[in-house]
């Protein structure tokens, strides 16, 4: 089978030469192991931090050894009271077609509930994040305006919905005019902004008559600068991802939020979604049942193969994706 290894610790934007596809034997299984064949990868862009050999909340990636990832699979042989043949699970697989995983570290998932991409999207780890982030650290309340950047992609689609769910006004910032267009036709968003245009600042000033009470940032750098300027009295700024500083080769400069936030008695905080494992079967919850009632809607950008997973992973940094970016590497 192939794996796909880190072949390099890479300097700026990844390119094809940071990763090695690698012929490997199948795994043979030990006692409570489960062989677990990978149906779709799930790309995030946490997964350039692990790139780079430093402290984190998750340890870097090995050089030479195998890349992991949240992933969907299905159960081909089991050393495991807890898993049989057939079962459809979720968990950090290898970036392989196959995975010997231990059964601790994988979950079953009912293929009948929901379809099984959204385990890795609008019900798994970015519809967490959306869901924290934006509930317990942004508090919207009815009326209030809420800001997201990275608006089109998997946790800012999700932090928009629920916006609305809680009766904000909800501003989008993305990309593209397809971004957009989706944001607001699609999602309901009262209003959306392309950062790309270099009417970006007039544009934002126009979509926020009312200032901005939430501030959830996905991507940091030049778009948050533009959003601090907004800020109303004690707003609140779930620092969610900072996508646009992910291939710096240097430290981030510009505009500082300190005179922005003294004047509105603002609220910043940083968190990762792991900060709220102890909640994590409420929010599914929540999520479960807004998904089922048709409150919240998703949208996938699915890359067809195995040999497309570096591809789909560097299309994140260029915007590739509406919705949450996945590879299809087998059918069930
Ligand atoms: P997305 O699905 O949003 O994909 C990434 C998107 O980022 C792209 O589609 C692109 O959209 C945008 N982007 C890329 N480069 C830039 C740039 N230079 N400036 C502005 N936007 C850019 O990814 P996720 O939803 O999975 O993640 C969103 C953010 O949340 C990331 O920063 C991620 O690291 C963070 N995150 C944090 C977690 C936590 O626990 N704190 C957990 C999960 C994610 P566009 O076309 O609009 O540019």
């Amino acid at each position: 089978q192939q794996e796909i290894h880190l072949a390099n610790r890479p300097v700026g934007l990844p390119t094809m030469t940071a990763f090695d596809f690698v012929e490997k034997a199948i795994p043979v299984l030990e006692e409570n192991e489960v062989l677990v064949r990978t149906l779709y990868l799930s790309v995030d862009p946490y997964m350039r931090g692990r790139m780079i050999d430093a402290k984190s909340y998750i340890p870097p990636f090995q050089l030479n050894e195998v890349i992991t990832g949240g992933a969907v699979g299905e159960v081909i042989d089991s050393k495991s009271d807890a898993f049989k043949r057939g079962d459809v699970v979720t968990g950090n697989l290898n970036w392989a077609e196959y995975t010997a995983a231990s059964d601790k570290a994988i979950r079953k998932i009912d293929p009948t509930l929901a379809p099984i991409t959204t385990h890795l999207g609008i019900l798994g780890m970015p519809g967490l994040t959306a869901y924290f982030g934006l509930l317990d650290i942004g508090k919207p309340q009815k009326g209030e305006t809420v800001v997201v950047s990275g608006a089109a992609g998997a946790v800012g689609s999700v932090v928009g919905q629920i916006a609305k769910l809680k009766g904000a006004r909800v501003v989008g910032i993305a990309g593209t005019d397809e971004k957009i267009d989706y944001l607001i036709s699609e999602l309901g968003f009262d209003a959306a902004v392309n950062y790309k245009k270099d009417s970006f600042a007039d544009d934002l000033k126009e979509a926020l008559p009312n200032g901005v009470d939430v501030y959830f940032d996905n991507v940091g750098g030049v778009v948050t600068d533009a959003v601090f300027t907004h800020l109303n009295k004690f707003a609140r700024i779930p620092l969610c991802g900072a996508i646009s500083s992910y291939n710096n080769e240097s430290k981030e400069v510009g505009p500082r939020p300190q005179s922005a936030m003294i004047k509105t008695s603002a609220l910043m905080k940083g968190f990762t979604v792991g900060d709220y494992t102890a909640d994590f079967n409420t929010a599914a919850t929540d999520l479960g049942t807004w998904l089922s009632e048709g409150k919240l809607k998703y949208e996938e950008t699915i890359v067809e193969g195995f040999e497309h997973i570096p591809d789909a992973f560097l299309g994140l940094f260029k915007g590739t994706n509406l919705g949450k970016m996945l590879v299809k590497i087998a059918d069930p």
